[in-house]
């Protein structure tokens, strides 16, 4: 797939440090060692399992790795994903995109294309779309 993007490269990090700070939030040590793990994972988590891999990182409670993910989706960095009844999370830029989500390894990249823009049925004006697209990735499909 080429048209996906991964957000690592991106300056994505001084982005957040100045969305927080225009929000009168700290970007302190312990949130960017939690965007570091959100980075690095480059897949969708749970709270539980983003406080699991900051445990051996950083001296992080559960409440902090919730606040965080609530934060930065507050902020458009983040985006909920709903997979098998969980809410899970995945860093993202705040521009549109869509979304590759791989249900094995929940691996989530970007898909910037987007063909919706415009679209609307009768009188109903669109406003806004998520477009979230459930597979399994090229890695996943060489382990089957
Ligand atoms: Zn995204
Ligand atoms: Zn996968
Ligand atoms: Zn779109």
């Amino acid at each position: 797939m080429t048209a996906t993007t991964t957000v690592r490269e991106e300056g994505i990090k001084d982005a957040i440090r100045a969305r927080l700070h225009q929000a009168g939030q700290r970007f302190t040590p312990e949130r960017e060692a939690l965007v570091d793990i959100l980075l690095d994972a480059h897949k969708a988590v749970t709270p539980q399992e983003l406080y699991e891999a900051a445990k051996t990182r950083a001296r992080v409670g559960l409440t902090t790795a919730y606040r965080i993910l609530e934060t930065l989706t507050s902020i458009g960095y983040c985006q909920v994903i709903l997979l098998d009844g969980e809410l899970r999370y995945s860093i993202c830029r705040p521009t549109h995109h869509h979304h590759l989500v791989c249900t094995e390894c929940k691996r989530v990249d970007e898909f910037a294309a987007c063909t919706l823009d415009g679209a609307s049925v009768g009188g109903f004006t669109p406003t806004s779309h998520r477009v979230e697209i459930f597979g399994i990735c090229e890695d996943c499909q060489g382990a089957i």
